[in-house]
């Protein structure tokens, strides 16, 4: 059952107060890190990917925005004045605080919404592999059961000039481009290895695996580099010791069946990335996607793991945020008809401009969403990723609390399917 909170004199649900804390950031005090980071998973670094959960066990990412900003200053520094313009706008009216009571407090505007939690204490962030890479910058734990590795191979769509404009990886590697930079190193299949490892088996802080690099040139995508990295994990972790899934992003590659040697190697599933489905802007916003791989590569290769694989094995990744609601939900419904799983991830503005804006939509705009992807997953038979939901996800989130959500749509309760249609 989803918490009902109240803040600024509304009343928000857990899942509309995630999207506004995702969107709009945290003030966190130093206090409530001196509090809790020996004994709950919170730490100022943020390439921890912090998380705090709400009452009702809904998981939420911490953008600490006085950390954030100190981040800018030195990126505008370095970089370019450009963007104080956007830091400028960063302000939120949500503070983090340790109560009298010495439990952490969520204010918005100073005033009490909800005390928070912490995932469990780990030292997953502490370790180095055994060829010296640390763990930290390399690899995330989200929510309570999420490994994943975001940047496993570089973005050859950004290091050519074409970045998608919310991307904060794809920037970095356009501008050490720009600059006849090398690449900044990746894990190696040992080093994916031996830190899925420690979280599976050792540290037991994930069930499920989450591989993800960016976009590169050759014709057959990375599957040829998650095959080796899969078989890897199998030789060191064993696959049939990750009690969830293992989820895998890939570039489409031109061939749709050169996927199947990444099923043959142990993934549950498959996702090829839109991220935005109004042609007109996925030209302007993922430029890099539109001009190398394309839209019908991707839908060819969504489409044909669905037909072989069945529902539910092929994702879709959308940015939720940056195009009318109705398109994402045309997009979403589109892809689900053929039993593809739309994937939600809320758009994070700070300090990456989409079409020259960090403003985003009001709550009404994901309203829509959440009630609108309640229907199709529920009239579809689609199930997203995860189980306890992800930190920046909407998708798990809004299917774990499906029947509530279409029982209050003004259209009545969505008619749930076993399967897509
Ligand atoms: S293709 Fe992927 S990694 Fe590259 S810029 Fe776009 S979202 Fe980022």
């Amino acid at each position: 059952m989803l918490t009902s909170f109240s803040v600024g004199g509304k009343t928000l649900d857990s899942l509309d107060l995630k999207i506004l804390l995702v969107t709009k950031g945290i003030k966190v005090d130093y206090a409530v890190y001196e509090r809790f980071c020996g004994t709950r998973r919170l730490n100022p670094d943020p390439l921890t990917c912090n998380c705090l959960i709400l009452p009702d066990g809904t998981i939420v990412h911490i953008t600490d925005v006085a950390m954030h900003m100190s981040y800018l200053k030195n990126a505008i520094s370095l970089e370019s004045l450009r963007n104080i313009r956007y830091a400028l706008h960063i302000r939120t009216p949500f503070r983090l605080v340790v109560s009298h009571g010495g439990s952490a407090v969520l204010l918005h505007n100073g005033e009490q919404v909800t005390e928070v939690s912490f995932p469990p204490a780990s030292r997953f962030y502490e370790q180095k592999t055994s060829g010296g890479l640390p763990y930290l910058g390399n690899a995330v734990l989200q929510g309570r059961d999420f490994l994943s590795f975001q940047c496993l191979w570089p973005c050859d769509y950004a290091k050519a000039g074409y970045p998608c404009q919310f991307c904060y990886s794809g920037g970095v590697y356009e501008r050490l481009a720009r600059k006849r930079k090398p690449d900044p190193p990746v894990p190696t299949p040992q080093d994916v290895a031996e830190i899925t490892d420690y979280a599976v088996n050792k540290e037991r802080t994930a069930k499920h695996i989450q591989l993800t690099g960016g976009s590169t040139m050759n014709p057959q995508a990375e599957c040829h580099i998650i095959r080796k990295i899969l078989a890897q994990i199998d030789s060191l972790v064993g696959l049939q010791n990750i009690p969830g899934e293992v989820l895998v992003y890939t570039t489409p590659p031109s061939d749709p069946e050169t996927v199947d040697q990444v099923f043959e190697a142990g993934a549950s599933r498959i996702a090829c990335s839109l991220e935005v489905w109004s042609e007109d802007l996925a030209r302007t916003i993922t430029p890099g996607k539109w001009k190398f791989s394309g839209r019908e590569r991707c839908l060819n290769c969504l489409k044909y793991i669905a037909r072989k694989y069945g529902p539910n094995k092929a994702c879709s990744s959308f940015v939720v945020g940056i195009e009318p609601a109705e398109s994402y939900l045309e997009g979403a419904e589109y892809l689900a008809r053929d039993g593809i799983v739309p994937i939600a991830s809320i758009w994070i503005p700070f300090g990456r401009p989409v079409m020259g804006r960090i403003a985003v939509p009001g709550l009404d705009y994901y309203r829509k969403v959440k009630e609108g992807l309640a229907e199709i997953y529920a009239k579809y038979g689609i199930v997203p990723p995860g189980s306890t939901g992800l930190n920046v996800c909407l998708c798990r989130d809004i299917w774990n609390h499906r029947s509530e959500i279409t029982a209050c749509c003004p259209h009545g309760p969505a008619k749930v399917s076993n399967g897509p249609a």
